[in-house]
C-alpha cells in the first residue's frame, strides 16, 4: 500500500485545498486486518480546516494525515494525532505505522459522511445591529490602545464605551446559558463576535478538546461564510479569558487592522497568556461594570480571580460553586439593566438601551 501516493493523488485532485484522511480497518479479529478504507475530507473553506472535521468525526484517537502547515493553530494541542504528509518527520512516523500494518490493501471511496464539526457555537446572521450609524469598532480600537483607564467623553462616545463593557459581560453570560442549556460545555470560557453596529454576529463556548470558546466562535462564523478568511471590518472579539496560544494564532490569522480583541480574565499559564500581547484586558481600559450590585464595584473577572486559583483558571471556574453563581449573575445583571425603565432623552441613553436589549434577546436564544 502506498498511503503517501494516495494522499498525493488527493492533493493533485484538489489543488490548494485543505485535506485530511484516516484509515479505518475492515474486518477485525486478532492480528492485522487485511483491508482498510481511507476516509478523507476536503475542506472548501480554508478557515475551517479539513483536519478539524476529521478529528471531530472520530470517536477514538488515531493518526490523521493532513496537508495542514505544521504551525497551523490546530496543531497547538492536536499535533500528536496529526501527521503532516509533506513533513519529513511525519513521513518517518508514517513508515513506522506502515511496518506495523504490512500487507494491507486500501480502498479509497467517496468522502465519508458524518464529517460535521462538533461546534459549541452559532452564527446569528449579519443584519444591522442595535447601534444606528455604527462606530463601535473605532471606539474599540481607541479604548484598546489606551495605556490605562481613562475617563470617557460624553454622549455617544460614552455610550459606545459603556457598550463595550456590556458586551464583555455578555461573553460571561454565554457560559451561564451554556451551563443551563447545553450538554457540550467543557471549561467555563465564553466568547462573542460583535459587529461595528453592535450585532452579536456569533457566540461560542468551550466544548472540550481543541474546541475552545474562540475556536468555536470562529468556526461558527467561517462555516457560515465559505470562502472568507478574515473577520468583518471593525468587528470585535470578546472572550472571558485571555486567548491561549492556539486561539491567539487563529485570531491573528483572521483579524484585520480594524479588529480588536478584549478579554476578561488573565490566564497566567504558559499557553494561556499567549493572547495577552495582542488583545486588551477590558478591566484595564474601561470602568468596571458591577455585577450583583453592592458593595464591590468590580468587573466579574476580578471577583472570579479571587474564587479560583490563578493557575488553570479555565479548568477551575467550573469547579467552584461561588464562581458559577457569579457567572449566572452576569446574565441576571444584563436582564436587570435591560429592563430598567429609562427615559430615552438623549443619544447616550438611546444607544445603551438598544445595546442591552439586543444582548438580552441574543442571550435568551442561546441553547444548543
Ligand atoms: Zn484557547
Amino acid at each position: 500500500m502506498d498511503l503517501k501516493g494516495e494522499f498525493a493523488r488527493l492533493e493533485r485532485e484538489n489543488p490548494g485545498k485543505s485535506i485530511a484522511a484516516y484509515l479505518h480497518p475492515e474486518g477485525g479479529g486478532t492480528g492485522a486486518p487485511a483491508r482498510a478504507t481511507l476516509y478523507y475530507h476536503v475542506s472548501t473553506n480554508d478557515s475551517v480546516p479539513a483536519a478539524a472535521h476529521v478529528l471531530d468525526s472520530l470517536e477514538d484517537r488515531r493518526v490523521v494525515y493532513t496537508n495542514l502547515a505544521s504551525d497551523h493553530w490546530l496543531t497547538t494541542y492536536m499535533s500528536s494525532q496529526l501527521v503532516h504528509m509533506q513533513n519529513p518527520a511525519g513521513c518517518n512516523k508514517l513508515r513506522l505505522w506502515q511496518r506495523n500494518s504490512i500487507d494491507w490493501t486500501v480502498e479509497r471511496p467517496a468522502p465519508a459522511p458524518g464529517m460535521a464539526l462538533r461546534v459549541g457555537g452559532r452564527f446569528l446572521g449579519d443584519a444591522e445591529g442595535p447601534i444606528a450609524g455604527g462606530g463601535l469598532g473605532a471606539m474599540a480600537k481607541k479604548v484598546a490602545a489606551r495605556p490605562a483607564l481613562a475617563d470617557a467623553g460624553g454622549g455617544r462616545e460614552k455610550a459606545l464605551e459603556r457598550a463595550l463593557r456590556y458586551y464583555a459581560l455578555a461573553a460571561y453570560a454565554v457560559i451561564s446559558r451554556a451551563r443551563h442549556h447545553s450538554t457540550m460545555l467543557g471549561n467555563y470560557v465564553g466568547a462573542i463576535l460583535v459587529s461595528d453596529s453592535g450585532r452579536i454576529l456569533a457566540w461560542g463556548f468551550n466544548s472540550t478538546s481543541f474546541h475552545h470558546a474562540e475556536v468555536n466562535l470562529m468556526l461558527a462564523y467561517f462555516l457560515a461564510k465559505p470562502g472568507e478568511t478574515k473577520l468583518p471590518a471593525n468587528s470585535i472579539v470578546f472572550s472571558s479569558l485571555t486567548p491561549c496560544k492556539q486561539c491567539a494564532t487563529l485570531l491573528e490569522t483572521a483579524r484585520g487592522t480594524t479588529n480588536s480583541i478584549f478579554y476578561g480574565q488573565f490566564d497566567s499559564g504558559d499557553f494561556g497568556k499567549a493572547g495577552a500581547a495582542t488583545s486588551a484586558k477590558i478591566d484595564d481600559v474601561t470602568k468596571p461594570v458591577s455585577v450583583g450590585g453592592k458593595p464591590a464595584r468590580t468587573f466579574v473577572a476580578g471577583t472570579l480571580d479571587t474564587e479560583v486559583a490563578k493557575q488553570n483558571i479555565a479548568q477551575n471556574i467550573g469547579k467552584s460553586e461561588a464562581a458559577k453563581t457569579l457567572i449566572d449573575r452576569t446574565l441576571d445583571e444584563i436582564g436587570r439593566r435591560s429592563s430598567k425603565d429609562r427615559k430615552l432623552e438623549d443619544e447616550e441613553q438611546t444607544v445603551k438601551s438598544a445595546v442591552l436589549k439586543h444582548i438580552k434577546e441574543t442571550l435568551d436564544a442561546i441553547a444548543i
